[in-house]
């Protein structure tokens, strides 16, 4: 019997984020990937974390952190996580530049860093690792395999395959298919985002000729255009439009300019150095000479776009002159803050191209033809769908199993499962937490409870009750206290404090009778009777704080 492998999916199985996946064997844990999930709409969340405990009880088994790629998905948990233990990262060198960047920023010491190259071969923790390269929407992206004693396990990384891309760096499926062919492909964990996705996706390269046209169409015009900041081939066929056009490449924003520079460092966007000005020089060019890419196009409040929007931005102005292009598709849960977004920009009289009216934008996660396409190469033995909301984990199985594979061979998880590759297939172990933990811009982490106040404060508001009892007497020392934010409007606000003031009276002065004078009690009495008035008389269901006092 040959050692078998333990997986525990840590995140990332069954929500788009916080990707992140263990792998254990004979006792010593390669991490594969350290995500965070944006929160939506949760009052005062930074970011969404998996939950790090059960990997932190095991910190002295844990070998290396090995991250296939620099979104926040797959890197935006690491500067939690080593504030608590320290872990060698491997990665390409643009994805360990984006988290050494990460990392200074948070004010964390940066572990040992080992730079992957295309086709390497190279022991992590327990296992033979290869990596090969994978198209994507942020450069040098790699496929992992892990050489281990149960046969190799693939990890597809999110991938798209694109035949043309912009540094003609294609997805090694030769490789893949030389491997299945001999010693063969055990088991197959692939990216699932667009497995209900009808085709292929377009190639990143057909972009370029579309923005083109955009620059054409807008001779004369300031253009400014809103992309990611790690889709650094994105950025290279903007300033490509942008050089053909005479226009000067104006780079906005800390990230962007960060990202810009790290990939003009490692030689992977080519700008340049005339034809590359920083926001301090705006004023000196010529605006239908200049050419801004900035962030924010997600509707990001922070963001560049969203300071021109407000009339905010220190160094620039929007106006008539302007065409302002989203190049980005609305993330799911964005859409009402791009929404805003565009009806800002154009009070302010820009002109607007996006992603619904011209080809602006493709994905970076294959369609059901590629999916297809990559399970043939690898031809895995077994396969788990993983890299996606739920929906897109079914989707992806349900490929899978049209493709041919036995139903006993696809195991679908999700976050918090744990299951084994021995010498008889995949068997389930156990579970552990799949809890989102939640924390603020400070990294302090925030209770479910805290949360869910903040959410009740923001929806309907607080009442509060003061209420101090002549403990002797048996009486109101003073008329009840009251004061609420949130509930009623505010002028009509002294009117219901008062209405509260004697319903509080009432009940608290008919427990005093009755001989009652624990303040826990006198606060529930309180309580009950705060919160029929507001609901019967208002129908709103504020938070309630009452506050007894006995003297
Ligand atoms: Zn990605
Ligand atoms: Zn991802």
């Amino acid at each position: 019997m040959a050692a078998p492998v333990t997986l525990t999916f840590l995140g990332g199985l069954g929500e788009i984020g916080r990707n992140c996946a263990a792998l254990e064997c004979e006792g010593r844990i390669v991490l594969l990937d350290c995500g965070q999930l944006f929160p939506d709409d949760l009052p005062g969340v930074d970011a969404v974390l998996p939950d790090f405990n059960w990997l932190l009880e095991r910190a002295d088994r844990l070998e290396a952190c090995l991250v296939t790629h620099a979104h926040e998905d797959h890197i935006g948990g690491l500067p939690y996580l080593l504030r608590h233990v320290e872990v060698p990262i491997y990665g390409s060198p643009f994805t360990l530049g984006m988290v050494s960047g990460k990392l200074k920023s948070a004010g964390i010491r940066l572990p040992e860093m080992v730079a992957l190259g295309d086709h390497d071969r190279r022991r992590v923790g327990p296992f033979d690792c290869e990596f090969l390269p994978v198209t994507h929407s942020t450069p040098s992206g790699l496929m992992t395999l892990f050489g281990t004693p149960q046969g190799l396990i693939l990890h597809s990384s999110d991938f798209k395959l694109d035949p043309t891309p912009v540094d003609g760096r294609v997805t090694d499926l030769p490789r893949l298919r030389e491997l299945s062919a001999d010693p063969g492909i055990r088991l197959l964990l692939a990216d699932s985002t667009n497995a209900d996705s009808a085709g292929s996706s377009t190639s990143e390269s057909s972009i370029g000729p579309v923005l083109r046209g955009v620059f054409d169409d807008n001779e004369g015009r300031r253009l400014i255009i809103g992309a990611f900041s790690s889709h650094v081939h994105r950025i290279q066929q903007i300033a490509d439009a942008a050089l053909a056009t005479h226009r000067t490449l104006v780079v906005l924003g800390p990230s962007m300019v960060r990202n810009v520079t790290l990939a003009r460092e490692l030689g992977l966007l080519r700008v340049s150095d005339k034809m590359i000005a920083t926001a301090d020089g705006i004023d000196d060019l010529d605006p239908a000479r200049t050419c801004v890419v900035c962030t924010g196009s997600q509707g990001e409040p922070r963001a560049a776009l969203a300071q021109m929007a407000q009339g905010r931005h220190r160094n620039l102005t929007v106006g008539e002159g302007d065409t302002i292009v989203f190049s980005s598709h609305p993330i799911p849960g964005n859409e009402a803050a791009i929404s805003r977004l565009h009806n800002a920009l154009a009070r302010r009289g820009a002109r607007l191209v996006h992603s619904g009216q011209l080809g602006v934008h493709t994905t970076g996660h294959g369609k059901r033809e590629e999916l297809r396409e990559l399970h043939d190469a690898a031809d895995p033995e077994l396969f788990i769908p993983v890299h996606g909301e739920y929906a897109h984990l079914v989707a992806h199985h349900e490929l899978a199993l049209e493709r041919g594979m036995r139903p006993e061979r696809v195991v679908r998880c999700t976050d918090g499962d744990q299951i084994r590759l021995t010498d008889h297939g995949l068997e389930p172990v156990g579970r552990v937490s799949d809890e989102y933990v939640m924390v603020d811009e400070r990294g302090q982490a925030l209770g479910e409870d805290l949360v869910d106040e903040r959410r009740a404060l923001s929806g309907e508001g607080f009442v509060l009750v003061r209420v101090v009892v002549d403990g002797k007497r048996g009486r109101l020392a003073e008329s009840p206290f009251i004061e609420s934010r949130g509930w009623v409007d505010a002028d009509e606000r002294g009117k219901w404090h008062a209405e509260v003031a004697a319903a509080v009276r009432d009940a608290v002065e008919a427990a005093l009778g009755d001989g009652e004078r624990d303040p826990a009690e006198l606060a529930r009495r309180a309580r009950r009777a705060t919160g029929k008035l507001v609901s019967s008389r208002t129908g709103r269901r504020p938070s309630l704080v009452p506050v007894v006092e006995v003297r």
